[in-house]
C-alpha cells in the first residue's frame, strides 16, 4: 500500500477527530495537562449527535451503568457551571409502555435508592403522561446546552479547531498518525476518534463492535407556557422517546430506533407520541433534525486503543464513543478515561 508523501499541513502532539460534546471534552483535557491539541470537525463544532441532544442528562438505569453515569451527570453539571452555563436540576420520569415493564419499573426504585439515586413512584397525572399511570422519577438529572458546552470547552489558547475537515484514512509513519483529509493533513502524535457514529468509516474493527442507532428530534416552537416536562422530563422504553422542554420553552420529542430491526421510523414514533400526549403542539414545528448515534451491545460506552497500535513510541490511535440514551451523562466518564489512556501511553 502506496504510503501518503505529499506536505503535512499541521503537525500537533494530539489529533482530536470530531468536535461532539466527546471530543471537546477530551480536548479540553488533554490541553489542560499541557498538551498542543488540534481538533478536526468534517462538519462544524457540535454538529452530529450532539446537536440533537436536547439536552437532558440522567443516570442508566442499567446496574452495571449506574454509579458511573451518576457520576457523569455530576461532572457535566460542574463542567456547565465553570463555563457558565447554568445546568437545570430536573428529574426524569422512566414510563414504559408494556405493563410487564412498567411494573419492573416500579420495584426498581428500591434498588436505585440503594445505589445512593434519590428515586420515587410517581403518579401524579399532572407530571405522568396519561395512559402510562405511574412512573420512576429520579431526581439526579439536569438540562444542560451540549453544544454551547461543547463550543466553550474548545476555547483554549493550545487547542485549534478546524471545521470542514473531513479525516478519510489514518496512516502510521515513524511512530506518529498521519490523519488525512481531501486537500488537508495533520501529523499527530496520537489521535483520538471521537467520531460517534461515523466511527465504522474510519475504522473496521470499530464498525462491528457499534451499532448505530436511527434518531429523530422534533422541536416546537417556543411555547408560552411551562409544560410539565420542563422540571420533570419524560423517558419512554429506556430512551426510545424523551419529551422535554428547553430554557428558550422549545418542546423537544426524540425518538430513536436501537433495535437492528431496519423497519420502523423514529420520525413516526415521536410524532405517534405528540399525537397522543401534546396535540394541540403538533402543527408548532419549529423543526425535525434526523440523525444517527451509537449503540454498543451491552449500552456501555466503547474506549481503548485500536488493536496492536499501542506504541510506546506514540502513534496510537484512541477512539471513545458514548453510546445513546445517556450520551451526555456517559460523556465526561469516557472522556476522562480515555484521556488516562493517552497520557499513560506517553509516559510508557
Ligand atoms: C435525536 C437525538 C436526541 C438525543 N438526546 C439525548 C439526550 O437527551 N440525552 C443524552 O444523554 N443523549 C442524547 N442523545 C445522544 C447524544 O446526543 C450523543 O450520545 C452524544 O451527543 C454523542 O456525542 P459525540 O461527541 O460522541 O458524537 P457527535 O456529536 O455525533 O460528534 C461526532 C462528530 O464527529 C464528526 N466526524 C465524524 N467523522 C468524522 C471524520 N471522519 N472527520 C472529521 N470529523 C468527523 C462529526 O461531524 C460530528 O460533529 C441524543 C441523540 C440523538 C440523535
Amino acid at each position: 500500500m502506496a504510503a501518503y508523501i505529499g506536505p503535512v499541513d499541521r503537525d500537533t502532539e494530539v489529533l482530536v477527530i470530531g468536535a461532539g460534546i466527546v471530543g471537546a471534552l477530551i480536548a479540553r483535557q488533554l490541553a489542560e495537562s499541557g498538551l498542543d491539541v488540534s481538533v478536526v470537525d468534517a462538519q462544524a463544532v457540535a454538529s452530529g449527535a450532539t446537536r440533537r441532544s436536547p439536552g437532558l442528562a440522567t443516570p442508566s438505569l442499567q446496574r452495571a451503568h449506574r454509579r458511573q453515569t451518576a457520576r457523569g451527570v455530576e461532572m457535566l453539571a460542574g463542567l456547565a457551571r465553570q463555563h457558565h452555563l447554568n445546568p437545570r436540576p430536573v428529574s426524569a420520569l422512566h414510563v414504559a409502555s408494556r405493563p410487564d415493564a412498567t411494573d419492573a419499573l416500579r420495584s426498581l426504585a428500591a434498588e436505585l435508592q440503594a445505589d445512593g439515586l434519590d428515586a420515587t413512584w410517581e403518579i401524579d397525572p399532572a407530571i405522568v403522561p396519561g395512559a402510562f399511570g405511574g412512573g420512576l422519577r429520579i431526581a439526579n438529572s439536569i438540562m444542560v446546552d451540549p453544544v454551547l458546552l461543547a463550543t466553550r470547552l474548545l476555547q483554549r489558547r493550545n487547542i485549534l479547531v478546524k471545521q470542514k475537515v473531513e479525516i478519510q484514512k489514518l496512516e502510521r509513519a515513524h511512530g506518529r498518525v498521519l490523519a488525512l483529509a481531501q486537500g488537508y493533513s495533520v501529523r499527530a502524535g496520537a489521535v483520538v476518534l471521537a467520531t460517534g457514529a461515523y466511527t465504522g468509516l474510519l475504522s473496521p474493527y470499530l464498525a462491528d463492535a457499534m451499532r448505530v442507532a436511527r434518531g429523530a428530534l422534533w422541536r416546537s416552537h417556543p411555547q408560552p407556557a411551562t409544560l410539565a416536562c420542563q422540571s420533570v422530563p419524560v423517558v419512554v422504553d429506556g430512551g426510545r422517546i424523551v419529551a422535554t422542554q428547553t430554557d428558550d420553552m422549545r418542546v423537544c420529542v426524540g425518538a430513536w430506533r436501537w433495535d437492528d430491526r431496519t423497519d420502523g421510523d423514529p420520525a413516526r414514533d415521536a410524532h405517534t407520541y405528540l399525537d397522543a400526549h401534546m396535540p394541540d403542539l403538533l402543527t408548532e414545528t419549529e423543526m425535525w433534525l434526523s440523525a444517527t448515534c451509537i449503540a454498543s451491545r451491552d449500552g456501555g460506552p466503547l474506549i481503548g486503543v485500536l488493536s496492536g497500535d499501542n506504541h510506546p513510541s506514540g502513534g496510537s490511535v484512541f477512539y471513545a464513543l458514548a453510546p445513546g440514551a445517556c450520551g451526555l451523562a456517559w460523556a465526561p466518564v469516557i472522556a476522562e478515561q480515555v484521556v488516562t489512556l493517552a497520557l499513560r501511553s506517553r509516559q510508557a
